[in-house]
């Protein structure tokens, strides 16, 4: 954490509006997610319950209804126009007629900058892909496109980075890899992190904060601060304090979905206290 007093995220009261045909929907109804600059916060929920929503408002994507989204004081706007973003979804979406290093340089040739060779390289190092500079997206692994598109998301140099189930197309081991060197990647650049993800235990492995979502229309259900200490390693998660994490945020959705949309929701800032 680079000061526990700084803002990261502020979202507030955010709502989002679709119109399907002449139908209105509400994917986010008032979404409060607040952090600390250089955080790592996780974002669980049913799906459909808005979580890619919130994360192309940030992106600047999409504009919101109604409500606050801002990281570090600045608006999506802004983050945008001074490179401050690093975005990473699902599909790679990586240009298959480029190289590795031509399609993690892609960024700053968008964003107007001289194309910083040396940092290209030092990020196909940093995420494990030395050797593999002028392979095509076609040569490589569903990892290792994945990987690619974490370093081609870390190339401006962001100082806020936003993962959208980055490795949820892939199968368990590779993905419990990749979450390995996530962590260890982000430890070296640290950046104020959002991401949305399916699985509980890279959740509650990668983050000081989870945000359990309930489904849509989308609302914060249950905030969880994740007090295990800092470096993690693999080893954590056969502790007792990793898989009470895992069992409480199991339980609160699955409580979540059973109860529907029917009821009153607890205070989500009743942030849960560490294992008991
Ligand atoms: P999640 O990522 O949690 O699965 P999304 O943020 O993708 O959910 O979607 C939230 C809700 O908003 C869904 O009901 C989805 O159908 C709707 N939605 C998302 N994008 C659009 C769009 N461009 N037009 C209309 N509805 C949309
Ligand atoms: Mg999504």
């Amino acid at each position: 954490m680079v000061s526990p007093t700084a803002p990261g995220i502020q979202i507030g009261n955010l709502t989002k509006k679709f119109r399907v045909g002449r139908r209105e929907v509400t994917a986010l109804d008032g979404v409060d997610i607040h952090s600390a600059e250089g955080e790592f916060v996780s974002l669980l929920g049913p799906s459909g319950c808005g979580k890619s929503t919130i994360l192309r408002i940030l992106a600047g994507l999409e504009p919101q209804s109604g409500g606050q989204a801002l990281v570090h004081g600045e608006t999506p706007a802004d983050m945008r126009r001074r490179h401050h973003l690093g975005i990473a979804f699902q599909d790679s979406a990586l240009l298959p007629w480029r190289s590795v290093r031509s399609n993690i340089g892609l960024p700053m040739e968008i964003a107007g900058l001289r194309r910083d060779g040396s940092l290209i390289q030092e990020l196909i190092d940093l995420v494990g892909l030395t050797g593999f500079e002028d392979a095509r997206p076609g040569q490589l692994s569903g990892g290792m496109r994945q990987r690619v598109a974490i370093a081609r998301a870390l190339v401006v140099k962001p100082r806020i980075l936003l993962l959208d189930e980055p490795f949820g197309a892939l199968d368990d081991m590779t993905r419990q890899n990749l979450n390995v060197e996530l962590l260890r990647i982000w430890t070296e650049r640290p950046a104020t992190t959002l991401m949305v993800t399916h699985g509980i235990a890279e959740a509650v492995f990668l983050s000081d904060t989870v945000v359990v979502m309930s489904a849509r229309p989308g609302r914060v259900e249950r905030v969880v601060g994740i007090d295990l200490p800092r470096p993690r390693t693999p080893e954590m998660m056969r502790s007792s304090e990793f898989h009470h994490y895992v069992d409480l945020l199991s339980s609160i959705l699955f409580d979540s979905a059973a109860q529907g949309d029917a009821g009153q929701h607890d205070s989500p800032y009743a942030k849960s206290g560490g294992p008991r």
